[in-house]
């Protein structure tokens, strides 16, 4: 049979990659477009035309050449969506500075390893978010941090260290630096020059820094932009977080690649904020991981909201339940929209389906690959590329690869083997034209004596009931056959349903091996703040619920 590394025929489609820094490129369109909307922060109302982003980015860079941040010094980032956010991510790419992407959802033990581990000279943050209490954790945990010289408040409460500033006063320790300064620091730049740490989200194990250059997640932004064929009319709504690629990279960069608008409905997702800013600011495009689009569909007040403006956007990050992706479609109005798939570590996005593609390809597969990049499906037993529509590791390679985890050279030789293909641990299944569809991680699979079952597909199944909102599959441990499938199940709001009914359901549309032995109904699942299922807690949990633990022990002896 086949095997295929695909590989999008960029031929006379798509554009050549971008060689600019962050900073030429958003100059680039500063000059294009001064008086378009770059930047509306609803809940802070701010609104910035291109020229007014432009001005505020400079005098954020001044400053931190003020505070005497050189090329390579790491600048932390510890606040939800804010426009401030935005700045200092322009504002450090353009002196050389490696901004470090810290979690809003982070609690002191988690900031401090990811601030330790990249040396974090100064730390810009929020004082406080929900119930985070950003500077007591800061105090608590200061004195690990020894390459922290400066807190910087971005609402000018005071956080006590002899050198720390407010926002306001970083701006002002720019305004004696001549501009010449930061036109010879930028002429040292060079686009594959680390940019950008994200430690990532930690579905499993310990975060590691997903070390990004200006070239990685430029043109990631900007192909995604061009795929979604946005101009300076697009109104992009970003109700993601910005301190994950979706937000930073395709959101903000896809955006100032394009003279597109970046609209803030808030500092973290809601669903009623993402239905008003679409509305109101008539936006063109809307991004989300699959829980947040359910939450926008079943909100009470869905139906009161005109979205007609919505042409575009992307799901992803998740897999994407087919039933939600039709609904985004036809009850949103994002007739063009698309699923993409990717990493942090591939900036984020490697794969993702075309505007132009059927309905049926744009909701049950994540696409081909973007141009410039390549994918292929490889045996995790062999390494070698897996035959045509057999499930497999997905792997990428190409100029989104990142240049590493930082400070972590054996995480590093895991990940990125030495032709160069980043391998996802995500299992995923190519037909012959290289439309890839991901069927779970490779450590959720199930093997239920000796048959391998992927959730997706039964997740999919599920979702058609018309009482269920949302579903996740695990596998749970079990004596006899190794693992037994489990459902974990939320019911749209006043739905009943029993768990006989839901496996009767499964019974006349799946094979019996796949009908979930278990089913709970629930009123959520254990979540990142990104929107990833931590399967691994569902697990843990359902052990105990269900009293597994002896199958448990006897599966891991
Ligand atoms: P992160 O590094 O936080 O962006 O997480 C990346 C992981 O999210 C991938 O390895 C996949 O497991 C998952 N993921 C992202 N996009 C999709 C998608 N469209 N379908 C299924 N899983 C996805």
């Amino acid at each position: 049979m086949a095997r295929l590394t695909h590989s999008y025929d960029s031929g006379a489609a798509a554009e050549p990659l971008s060689g600019d820094t962050i900073g030429q490129a958003l100059a680039r369109t500063i000059a294009l477009f001064p008086d378009s909307d770059a930047l509306v922060s609803r809940h802070q109302g701010i609104r910035n035309s291109y020229a007014e982003f432009g001005r505020e980015v400079e005098r954020v860079a001044l400053g931190l050449l003020g505070l005497g941040i050189e090329k390579g010094d790491r600048v932390g980032i510890w606040a939800p969506t804010c426009a401030e956010w935005t700045y200092l991510q322009f504002a450090t790419a353009r002196v050389g500075a490696i901004l470090v992407n810290v979690n809003p959802a982070y609690r002191a033990n988690e900031a401090a390893f990811a601030l330790g581990h990249s040396g974090v000279r100064m730390l810009v943050t929020a004082s406080k978010f929900k119930t985070s209490d950003y500077l007591a954790m800061i105090a608590q945990v200061r004195g690990e941090l020894h390459a922290l010289e400066r807190v910087v408040t971005i609402d000018g409460a005071t956080a006590g260290g002899a050198n720390d500033l407010t926002w306001k006063e970083l701006v002002a320790a720019g305004a004696a630096v001549a501009p010449g300064r930061l036109t010879a620091r930028e002429a040292t730049l060079d686009p594959d020059d680390a940019i950008n740490i994200q430690y990532t989200s930690g579905t499993t194990g310990n975060p590691k820094g997903a070390t990004l250059t200006h070239h990685n997640i430029l043109n990631n932004g900007r192909t995604v932009g061009q795929v979604l064929g946005y101009t300076s009319a697009d109104r992009i709504c970003i109700p993601v977080p910005l301190y994950h690629c979706f937000g930073m990279g395709i959101g903000n960069l896809g955006c100032i690649t394009s003279g597109a608008a970046m609209v803030y409905p808030g500092e973290s997702f809601e669903p009623l904020a993402a239905l008003q800013a679409i509305a109101e600011e008539r936006c063109t495009s809307i991004y989300g991981v699959p829980t947040m689009f359910i939450a926008q569909l079943e909100h009470p007040e869905f139906a009161t909201f005109d979205l007609a403006s919505l042409r575009t956007g992307i799901m992803a990050g998740a897999p994407c339940p087919i039933e939600v992706m039709k609904r985004v479609v036809s009850q949103m109005h994002a007739r063009d929209m698309c699923i993409a798939y990717g990493m942090t570590e591939t900036a984020p996005c490697s794969t993702m389906t075309r505007p132009e593609d059927s309905l049926e390809r744009r909701t049950s597969t994540v696409g081909q690959a973007l141009p410039f990049v390549e994918s292929k499906i490889v045996d995790p037993e062999t390494g070698l590329a897996a035959p045509v529509g057999t499930p497999g590791e997905v792997c990428t390679r190409g100029y989104l690869v990142m240049r590493g985890y930082w400070e972590n050279p054996t995480a590093t030789a895991e990940a990125i083997d030495e032709a160069g293909w980043m391998h996802t641990g995500d299992l995923g299944v190519m037909d012959g034209d290289g439309y890839v569809n991901i069927v779970g991680r490779i450590k959720d699979m199930v093997i239920r004596g000796g048959e391998n079952l992927f959730p997706k597909e039964i997740e999919d199944v599920i979702f058609e009931h018309p009482a269920v909102a949302s579903v996740q599959v695990i596998g749970v441990p079990d004596e006899r056959m190794g693992e037994e499938l489990m459902a974990w199940v939320v019911l749209r709001d006043g739905a009943v349903l029993t768990a006989d009914e839901m496996r009767d359901f499964c019974r006349v549309r799946m094979a019996h091996f796949k009908v979930p032995k278990y089913v709970k109904f629930t009123a959520d699942f254990p979540m990142t703040v990104t929107g990833k299922v931590q399967k691994f807690k569902m697990r843990a949990a359902a052990v105990e619920e269900l009293g597994l633990e002896k199958a448990a022990a006897v599966r891991t002896a």
